[in-house]
Formats: C-alpha cells, sequence, structure tokens
C-alpha cells in the first residue's frame, strides 16, 4: 500500500515507550470514566501474547451515558461555526503529525501490524483524512451545489474493526465532525489503546466536551451502540455477517447507514503486462498488513499462458518477505491479529488443501516461539466452485487461479457475493478501461494495488456494502442533503 509521501510527516519511530497505562477507562463526556457495570478485559500484543493493559467494558447504562453525553453536545456542536469546527479538526490533525511515533507503535504492539506500515501508511493516511476533512468544514455548501443548506444528522453510532484501528476511526470520525455531527465510537477489542489514545488528543485540543465519546467492549457493545433508540446514524466497517445484522436492526427505524463490508477482490494479471511489476503489486495486494484489509487482492486471476512464470516468480518473491517482530523496521509480515484469527486461517488452508489445491508456503522463516504467526503463503490449482475462492480468508493466504480470454477474466472476477475492490494488470490502455468498466466492485486499481488517499472514495458494491468513505462522496453520509 502506498500513500503520498508527503503525509508522511514524522521522523521514523525508534522504539519508543508508548507509556502504556495498566488500566484504560471509557471516554464519555469529555472525561475518562469508569464502566457502571464494572467489567473489563484485557488486550495483548499478538506477537508476544503479553497482555498490554485492561480495559473498561462498556454496558447498556455507559451506551446510555455515552449517547446522551453526544446528544447534548450536538445541540452546540451543530450550531458552531463552521470555521471553528475546522480550527478543532486542524489541531487534531497536527497533534496527530506530532504523536505519529508513539501512535504508530502503539498501533504495532496493539494488532500486530508492521511499525513499518504503521509508521508510513497508517499515520501519515490518518492525519491526512482529519487535514483533508477540516477543509470541507466551512465549503459544504459549495461541496454540494442545489443543496442550499446541508444539515448534520445527529448522533453517529461508530463500529469499526481491528485491521487498520486508527485510520478506520479517522475514515469516521473525520467526515462527521467536519460536517457537525456528534459521535460514540466503538473500536475492536483486540485494539482498543489508540482509539483511546485518540480521546487523550480531543482532550489536548480542546474539542468541546461529547462531540467524541469512545466506548470499549466487545461486539455486545458494539449492538448496544447501535441500536440505542437514539442515534441518528450508524457508520460500521466489519465482518458482512454482523453488517447484515446491523442492517436488518436498523430497519424501519429511520436511522441513516452506511455499510463497509467484506470482500474477495480479484487481481487480475493479463499476459501483457509487466509480470515483474505486477508481481510487486500482487505481494503488496495480499501481503500487505498480514492479509487483514478488506480489499485485499485475495483472489489472483492470472492469464494461463503466464501462469507458470507468475507462480515461479510469485514463490522467489515470497521466500524474500521478512516475516515476524513487528517492531523490527524491516519487517515485511507481523503476526496474525489474534489466536481465533490464526485459527480461522489455518481452517482455511485445511479446506483449501481437502479440496484439491497445492500448498507453497516458500518463506522458510523461523517464527517466534510465542505469538500468532502464519507464514505468507499461497494456494495453486485452486476451482472457483472451491471455498477458498469463495469465501474471505483474512490472511496472508492468496488463492491462484487462470483464465483464457478477457471475457473470462471479467467473469470469473465477478462470480462472487462481493463487490469491494479489484486489480489489473495490462500494457494495452484500451484494454484497462474495457475490463475496468465492466468489473463490479466500488475501487478498480489498474497497474497498481492498494493505493489510498484522503481524496478518493472508497466502498462497496454487493455484499461489501453500501455507501463512501472519503473525499466528497464521504460527506455525502453524515449530511442531510
Ligand atoms: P466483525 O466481527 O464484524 O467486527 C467489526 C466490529 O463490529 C468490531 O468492533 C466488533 O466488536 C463489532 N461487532 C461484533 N458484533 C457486533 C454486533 N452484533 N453489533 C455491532 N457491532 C458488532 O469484523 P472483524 O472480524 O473484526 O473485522 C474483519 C472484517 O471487517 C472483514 O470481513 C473485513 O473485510 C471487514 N472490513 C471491511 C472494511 C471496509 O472498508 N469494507 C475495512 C476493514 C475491515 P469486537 O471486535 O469487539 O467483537
Ligand atoms: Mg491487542
Amino acid at each position: 500500500m502506498t500513500v503520498n509521501s508527503d503525509w508522511t510527516y514524522a521522523p521514523a519511530p525508534e522504539q519508543v515507550d508508548p507509556g502504556i497505562a495498566e488500566r484504560h477507562r471509557l471516554f464519555i463526556d469529555g472525561r475518562f470514566i469508569s464502566s457502571r457495570g464494572r467489567r473489563t478485559f484485557e488486550t495483548a500484543n499478538p506477537a508476544t501474547e503479553a497482555v498490554l493493559s485492561e480495559c473498561d467494558e462498556a454496558n447498556a447504562a455507559d451506551v446510555d451515558a455515552a449517547v446522551a453525553a453526544a446528544r447534548a453536545a450536538f445541540r452546540k456542536w451543530s450550531r458552531t461555526r463552521p470555521q471553528e469546527r475546522a480550527k478543532h479538526l486542524y489541531r487534531i490533525a497536527r497533534r496527530i503529525q506530532e504523536r505519529s511515533r508513539e501512535l504508530a507503535v502503539l498501533e504495532t504492539m496493539d494488532g500486530g501490524k508492521p511499525i513499518r506500515e504503521s509508521r508510513d501508511v497508517d499515520l501519515p493516511l490518518v492525519a491526512q483524512h482529519f487535514f483533508h476533512n477540516a477543509g470541507w468544514c466551512d465549503k459544504l455548501k459549495y461541496a454540494f451545489p442545489g443543496a442550499t443548506d446541508p444539515k448534520p444528522i445527529g448522533v453517529c453510532a461508530q463500529v469499526i474493526p481491528w485491521n487498520f484501528p486508527l485510520l478506520m476511526l479517522a475514515w469516521k470520525i473525520a467526515p462527521a465532525l467536519a460536517c457537525g455531527n456528534t459521535v460514540v465510537l466503538k473500536p475492536a477489542e483486540t485494539t482498543p489503546l489508540t482509539a483511546l489514545r485518540f480521546a487523550e488528543i480531543c482532550e489536548e485540543c480542546e474539542l468541546p466536551k461529547g462531540v467524541v465519546n469512545i466506548v470499549t467492549g466487545a461486539g455486545e457493545t458494539g449492538r448496544l451502540l447501535v441500536e440505542h433508540p437514539d442515534v441518528d446514524k450508524i457508520a460500521f466497517t466489519g465482518s458482512t455477517e454482523v453488517g447484515k445484522r446491523i442492517a436488518a436492526s436498523a430497519a424501519g427505524t429511520g436511522k441513516r447507514l452506511t455499510l463497509e463490508l467484506g470482500g474477495k477482490s480479484p487481481n487480475i494479471v493479463f499476459a501483457d503486462a509487466s509480470i515483474d511489476q505486477a508481481i510487486e503489486g500482487i505481494v503488496q495486494g495480499i501481503w500487505f498488513n498480514q492479509g487483514h484489509v478488506c480489499c485485499a487482492g485475495s483472489r489472483l486471476l492470472v492469464q494461463e499462458s503466464v501462469l507458470s512464470e507468475v507462480i515461479t516468480k510469485l514463490e522467489r518473491r515470497l521466500s524474500t518477505l521478512r516475516v515476524g517482530d513487528p517492531l523490527d523496521k524491516n519487517t515485511d509480515v507481523g503476526a496474525i491479529n489474534s489466536g481465533g484469527q490464526l485459527e480461522t486461517i489455518r481452517d482455511y488452508l485445511e479446506r483449501g488443501r481437502a479440496e484439491g489445491a497445492t500448498m507453497h508456503e516458500p518463506n522458510g522463516a523461523a517464527l517466534p516461539e510465542k505469538g500468532h504467526w502464519c507464514r505468507p503463503c499461497f494456494l495453486s490449482g485452486v476451482q472457483p466452485s472451491h471455498v477458498v475462492a469463495r469465501e474471505e480468508i483474512f490472511g496472508p493466504v492468496l488463492a491462484v487461479m487462470s483464465f483464457r480470454t478477457p471475457e473470462e477474466a471479467i467473469s470469473r472476477a465477478n462470480d462472487t457475493r462481493f463487490g469491494l475492490a479489484a486489480g489489473v494488470w495490462t500494457d494495452k490502455g484500451s484494454k484497462i478501461f474495457e475490463i475496468a468498466s465492466r468489473l463490479q466492485a466500488g475501487v478498480v486499481w489498474l497497474n497498481t494495488y492498494n493505493r489510498f488517499d484522503a481524496t478518493s472514495p472508497f466502498g462497496g458494491v454487493k455484499e461489501s456494502g453500501f455507501g463512501r468513505e472519503g473525499g466528497l462522496h464521504g460527506l455525502r453520509g453524515y449530511l442531510s442533503l
């Protein structure tokens, strides 16, 4: 994944100690307070299994309090002058840049992703989303010509997953606040720490109390939040399964809803592509962030005449990836986010083998004794009907298939219930536009993969969800137009 280097502001994070408190509380109405239920859960470092901290698990009374705080804050924040809102968002963006070393290390420790990714991809993008949305605050009526007076929606319930904890927070909180809404956000149970550190930044930047509230907990806390009757808008990023449940519960309530869900994205390599360049794109597409990426290019479709060349080159490249300590700046592939996720990945590998696919695991890196690890690998000889070709594995596992003609490539690429992203590799300009226009995917990358920018909308079609995040399109979900 790449990002415009202009946004890489902070110096490289040597192994800074992010100073993790033993106990973390909920952030409600501008204060860190204990859960009324007094229940807690532990968050661990998936690379070492060491417990990092104990966090409060928000119950129904806590969610009530957070929504009430957001409601009260909405009355003022929605009427705050847009320039004033922008000032807060710019401050937050700058503070994120200033504290980005610490945030990158914390993200890597809590979630397992390589520090190089937290430092060079996640954190720069997080800051960029706040800068980008700060700029929109006082331009909303020009952004949507015809809508004379765009209004915020109200209290937003935001639930995010563990693969890009701080980045998903930025995608959600920055546009919501820019449009004059207030927020209650629930991070994932395995990665709550950067959201709580973000709460500290809100305090430092004197964001009015109640505008942002962070409630930690597991799925039940998320359910209580999205089903709360005083919520006006739900923004959810996570699995298709949970997304469907949320959509069912929101039906008929009048709540606005956007869903960013799972994917099984095709990465299509034509024989006329620059194969070496495509190999790098395939690596970026599936082994970035251990494959814990909703838009991962997890189905590789290769034109038959270059299939054996691609497999040989992939094996060679895969053997050079450095797997291990996520805090080492030379690491390419870090730890799997949780023991549960590792089990899921192993089950899929078993099913792939049982269905007749061939396993390629050329990377012989010695894995640490503790922690959750899966070597980057791929399965060849996969048929479109195989489970590993149809279901999201969400791990460092690529399913390789072949095709003969462009027609077959398109029909195989679209043969999925998902529609989040797709990649096309070819040297022929005309083919690029023809194929791209026929792929059922929210995002199509051409001769690149996993490229992100705060100005570009992102989101899915089919069972990958609806609504867009990022850019001008991302504001629509937070306004009554
Ligand atoms: P998940 O199980 O759906 O969880 C996502 C979030 O929802 C977590 O905070 C989770 O809490 C919470 N949650 C669980 N059950 C809930 C319920 N009934 N009501 C409300 N909230 C509930 O997904 P995940 O396994 O963490 O994340 C991986 C999935 O996210 C993948 O399918 C991936 O494709 C998708 N994803 C999509 C995008 C995108 O932009 N389209 C981006 C990233 C990830 P706990 O974690 O604490 O249980
Ligand atoms: Mg953790």
